[in-house]
């Protein structure tokens, strides 16, 4: 079995693509944070959302990331200009 885990800060995640069903967006991956819950980061139409509460209710509104976002975009997972 192949793994894909992302250590932030402290934090492991297990990374998976998760693959769209027809056009419903380009690019997405689920975060599964060890021992906690599950989040999902997705490029469509152009932008980068997660569904954490960081990046919808703070980092996004002011026009920041999260972690999940910065962190897929630093190893390559996510394009640095979608
Ligand atoms: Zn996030």
């Amino acid at each position: 079995m192949t793994r894909l885990v992302l250590i932030i800060d402290a934090d492991l995640y297990a990374v998976q693509r998760v693959w769209p069903e027809a056009d419903a967006f380009k690019l997405a991956w689920s975060m599964l944070r060890e021992g906690s819950d599950t989040r999902t980061v997705m490029l469509k139409d152009g932008v980068i959302a997660c569904d954490c509460p960081s990046q919808t209710m703070q980092m996004g509104p002011k026009g920041l990331e999260c972690k999940h976002i910065s962190s897929l975009r630093d190893v390559g997972l996510l394009p640095r200009n979608p």
